[in-house]
């Protein structure tokens, strides 16, 4: 069993895991804090990995060298935990030494799927920082770059590389780009925002193979016999969660590893957080791959650790940067909601309310329409019902839709 003095360990030295050991100091938490993390970079920023085209840009640290140091956690880069023992409150690290724990919080992330064709060993994915500097050397070199699939990393790489000028060829398989995570109208938005700048999108196309030369992706096979001539290939198609060592310690795992409202897993000293955990959300239970998401879940797990209340649930969201459109999406999507459209005045600017059969907004999407983004988050979280023909009138303050129809 786990003594007083033994520290929490967080296994993951991401934006999960190093948010937590953060937010427990600035807590006044006094016990030992590990973080063990795989990587041995710095922990840094994952979003401008895809964002910015390689370079100090791309590249930020979370937080200075000296902040764990200064604030008594041990962050230890290079390493990973192996195995965990439950029953003894243990885990086992790849450097054949072993760490007990008096709780401990997986922040593992997760991993990008592999594509499933021959000659998939020559292709790129992007996930950490030295995956951004192969696809920057990559793509330094010059040529044509093919991203198969058509989901958020890919349209944000597929805008920087245009931006430089690097021809861009999207490979979707669905019968439209972001078609897991976006409505059809924000898709066919950006679709045409990204085929205006020269970007070619097939979509409905399924890869059947890679065509390797000299060890480097040259091309790619489409199941209907193209062949599209590349020089960089980038694989975009989806992330699957990191829960192995939950799984073989038995934890309850679902598409992740399943949490409550705290954080915590079926184990009472054992939490997840971050891209790794399916937690509760509005009556269900979802997997999000967001920052907001494992900020959030750090904060409940700080909490839970602190002895302090739990805090108020949040509505989930996250952003994207394409060209110069700043997205930003709130709620949880459903097929069945009704879109309300409310267009911008600035280039590029709208809003799409995501109205219940109630006429309650559950999710919004919105670009270059921060005002808009603020007063949806509101709008979800009250979940009561708002007036639809507000806003759809960019010329009515959206203040107004929450006020009684006037007749
Ligand atoms: P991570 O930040 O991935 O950290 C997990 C860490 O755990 C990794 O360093 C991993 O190496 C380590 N690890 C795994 N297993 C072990 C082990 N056994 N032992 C030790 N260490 C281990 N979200 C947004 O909201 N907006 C964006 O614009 C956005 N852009 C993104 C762009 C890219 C290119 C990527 C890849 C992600 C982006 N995201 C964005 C998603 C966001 O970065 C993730 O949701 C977030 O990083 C999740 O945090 P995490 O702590 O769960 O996992």
């Amino acid at each position: 069993m786990s003594e007083v003095t033994d520290p929490v360990v967080i296994v993951g030295a991401g934006h999960g895991g190093t948010t937590l050991a953060a937010l427990l100091r600035q807590g006044g938490f006094t016990a030992p804090v590990v973080v063990v993390g795989e990587e041995t970079h710095l922990p840094y920023h994952r979003p401008p990995l895809s964002k910015k085209f390689s370079g100090p840009e791309a590249e930020q640290a979370l937080r200075p060298e000296d902040f764990y140091a200064a604030n008594a956690i041990d962050l230890r880069r290079g390493i990973s935990v192996t195995a965990i023992d439950r029953s003894a409150m243990r885990v086992s690290l790849s450097d054949g030494s072993h760490l007990p724990y008096r709780a401990l919080v997986l922040a593992t992330g997760s991993t990008p799927r592999p594509l499933p064709v021959p000659g998939a060993s020559g292709v790129l994915t992007l996930r950490t920082l030295d995956d951004a500097r192969a696809l920057g050397a990559s793509l330094g070199r010059g040529g044509h770059l093919a991203i198969v699939g058509g989901g958020y990393v890919g349209m944000e790489v597929a805008a920087v590389a245009r931006s430089h000028g690097i021809g861009v060829t999207i490979v979707e398989r669905e019968r439209r780009i972001l078609a897991r995570v976006a409505s059809a109208e924000l898709s066919r938005r950006l679709s045409g925002y990204h085929i205006d700048r020269g970007t070619e999108v097939l979509v409905s196309s399924d890869v059947a193979g890679i065509r390797m030369r000299d060890g480097r992706a040259c091309g790619v096979e489409l199941a209907d016999g193209r062949v599209l001539d590349c020089d960089t290939v980038l694989v975009g198609i989806g992330a699957a969660p990191n829960d192995a060592l939950a799984r073989d310690c038995g934890l309850a795992c679902g598409q992740g590893v399943l949490v409550d409202g705290r954080g915590r897993t079926s184990d009472h000293n054992v939490y997840a957080i971050g891209d790794v955990a399916i937690r509760p959300v509005d009556g269900g239970f979802v997997r999000l791959e967001s920052i907001p998401n494992a900020t959030e879940q750090a904060r409940q797990v700080a909490a839970a650790l602190l002895g302090a209340p739990a805090p108020e649930p949040e509505v989930p969201w996250f952003w994207s940067d394409q060209f110069d459109l700043k997205l930003k999406i709130a709620g949880l999507l459903s097929p069945a909601d009704r879109i309300v459209v409310r267009e911008g005045s600035k280039p590029g600017s709208f809003a799409l309310f995501h109205l219940s059969a109630e006429g309650s907004v559950r999710a919004v999407e919105t670009a270059n329409a921060g005002a808009e983004f603020m007063a949806s988050k509101k709008f979800i979280a009250q979940g009561t019902p708002v007036r639809a023909d507000v806003l759809g009138d960019p010329s009515v303050s959206l203040r107004e839709a929450l006020s009684p129809v006037r007749v």
